[in-house]
């Protein structure tokens, strides 16, 4: 599924979106609504199994 990171050009917000075909005309931001935002390149959606969970999230096992 095409997972998307945006940033908001207002608020500054980085969020993600799930994203369809033809759908990414009209991304706006979670937080002020503003249809200002930015795409980022993310490789997330192709990793298959990161859905959901922020490649940036802490994964450390080691203990
Ligand atoms: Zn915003």
């Amino acid at each position: 599924m095409p997972i998307f990171e945006y940033t908001c050009k207002h608020c500054k917000k980085d969020f993600e979106k799930l994203v369809f075909a033809g759908e990414d005309k009209n991304i706006s931001c979670p937080e002020c609504k503003s249809l200002e935002v930015v795409k980022k390149m993310s490789a997330t959606s192709f990793m298959g199994n990161s859905i959901g969970k922020c490649a940036t999230s802490p994964s450390k096992g080691f203990s």
